[in-house]
C-alpha cells in the first residue's frame, strides 16, 4: 500500500508531492529496517545432510547440524551426541568436546566465557563431575574458562587433572600465563594420556601454522579429532586461516590431518566436520594459490601508489599485497562467494598466500 501511494506521487512530478515522499519515506525506513527478512543461512560447502541437533542420537557420517549461525545466535547453546560417550559443544560460535567415562568427565578446551553453559551441558547427560579437562593451545580464547571447572572440582572434592603438550606447557611459562598450571604434560611432538580407558593421541604439528604449540587431538576408539582453529567445516577458511600466525605451514598440517584415521573432525569454530570438509580445503586453497599466482603476475609493483607523493618506500608492499588479494579475491567469487563468510576472509587469506610467494621460491 505504502510503496503504491509513493510511486503514484511520484508520477505526479509536483514539489509538493516530492515533499509528501520524502516524509513517508522518512517514516518508514525504520520500519521496513525492522521487518526486514533474515538473511538465509549460507550454503553447505561439501552438501550436507543437514540435521537437527540432538544430545541423545549420534550424527551419521554426512550429517551436519542445520541452521548453525542462527542457532548461535538465538540458543544458549548447541550439543550434539557424537558417539556413544562424545558429545560436541557449541556457544556463541566456539566448539568444544567432552567425553563421558564411568566414573566422570574429560573436557576438551574450557572455553572463555563459556564455561558455566558448558557445565550445563554436561549435566543434562551425565551427573558425573568433570575430571580432567585439556589445554589443546595455549590461546586463552579457547582455555580461559578453566578456573570454572577448578572451582567446580575443588568444591567436589576433586583434584581437577590439567592435561597440555610439552609445548603448551612451556610456552604459558614463558608468556607468564595467568591461567592455572597443567598438572599432566605429554611428550611433543607425539605423546598420548588415558583418561579411563579411552587412549587420546597428541599429534604436535613440528612446524605449525596456527601456533608453535598447535597439535591434533584424537580420541582414537571414538574416531574423533579435535583440532581447533585450523578448519571451520562447512565452510571457506576463517579470517587469517583461522587465526594462523603464518600460511607457510598451513598445507603440510593439513595433510597431517588428511591421513589420520577419523570420522569427526571438531574444528573449534563451524559445524561438525568430515573428511569432505578437508577435501574442500584442500580444493580450496589449489584455486586460492592459482588465483593468487595469476593475480601476481597481473598487478604492477606501485599499484595503488602515487610515487609522486611519498618520501618513503614502505607503503608499496601493502598496497601491492591488497591489489592482489583483492584481484584473487575477485576471481574467485563466482565459484566460492556464496559460501559462509567469504568476503570477510578471503582478501585477508589470499595476501598471507601472496606473501608467502613473494617470501618463498
Ligand atoms: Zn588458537
Amino acid at each position: 500500500m505504502k510503496s503504491l501511494r509513493i510511486v503514484r506521487y511520484l508520477m505526479t512530478g509536483s514539489a509538493q508531492a516530492v515533499m509528501v515522499v520524502s516524509l513517508v519515506l522518512a517514516c518508514i525506513s525504520p520500519a521496513l529496517a525492522q521487518q526486514a527478512t533474515p538473511v538465509p543461512e549460507a550454503p553447505s560447502t561439501v552438501q550436507a545432510d543437514y540435521v537437527e541437533p540432538s544430545s541423545m542420537q549420534a550424527l551419521k557420517s554426512g550429517q551436519k547440524i542445520a541452521d548453525l549461525y542462527t542457532r548461535n545466535t538465538t540458543e544458549d547453546y548447541v550439543l550434539q551426541r557424537l558417539s556413544q560417550r562424545t558429545y560436541w559443544f557449541q556457544r556463541q560460535f566456539y566448539t568444544t568436546i567432552f567425553y563421558v567415562g564411568d566414573e566422570g568427565v574429560l573436557l576438551f578446551d574450557p572455553l572463555r566465557s563459556r564455561g558455566e553453559f558448558i557445565q550445563k551441558a554436561i549435566a543434562s547427560v551425565t551427573e558425573l563431575p568433570v575430571r580432567s579437562i585439556v589445554y589443546t593451545h595455549n590461546h586463552a580464547d579457547h582455555i580461559g574458562d578453566a578456573g570454572v571447572f577448578l572451582q567446580a572440582a575443588s568444591k567436589a572434592g576433586i583434584e581437577l587433572q590439567i592435561v597440555a603438550s610439552e609445548a603448551t606447557a612451556s610456552k604459558m611459562d614463558y608468556l607468564g600465563s595467568e591461567l592455572p598450571k597443567p598438572t599432566d604434560v605429554v611428550t611433543w611432538p607425539r605423546g598420548s594420556f588415558k583418561f579411563e580407558s579411552l587412549i587420546v593421541d597428541m599429534h604436535g604439528f613440528e612446524r605449525g601454522a596456527h601456533t608453535d604449540d598447535h597439535a591434533i587431538w584424537q580420541l582414537a576408539s571414538e574416531k574423533i579429532v579435535h583440532l581447533p582453529d585450523f578448519i571451520n567445516p562447512d565452510q571457506p577458511p576463517f579470517w587469517r586461516f583461522a587465526g594462523s600466525e603464518n600460511f607457510v605451514y598451513y598445507q603440510d598440517n593439513l595433510d597431517q590431518l588428511a591421513k589420520l584415521n577419523w570420522t569427526y573432525l571438531s574444528g573449534g569454530h563451524g559445524n561438525v566436520g568430515s573428511h569432505a570438509d578437508v577435501e574442500f580445503y584442500q580444493r580450496f586453497l589449489t584455486d586460492l594459490r592459482l588465483a593468487v599466482g595469476k593475480a601476481r603476475g597481473e598487478v604492477e609493483w606501485g599499484a595503488g601508489i602515487d610515487a609522486s607523493r611519498t618520501n618513503a618506500h614502505t607503503p608499496f608492499l601493502p598496497a601491492w599485497l591488497d591489489a592482489v588479494a583483492k584481484k584473487a579475491t575477485d576471481s574467485l567469487r563466482p565459484k566460492y562467494g556464496k559460501f559462509y563468510g567469504f568476503e570477510a576472509a578471503t582478501p585477508a587469506n589470499a595476501k598471507m598466500v601472496a606473501k608467502m610467494m613473494h617470501s618463498y621460491k
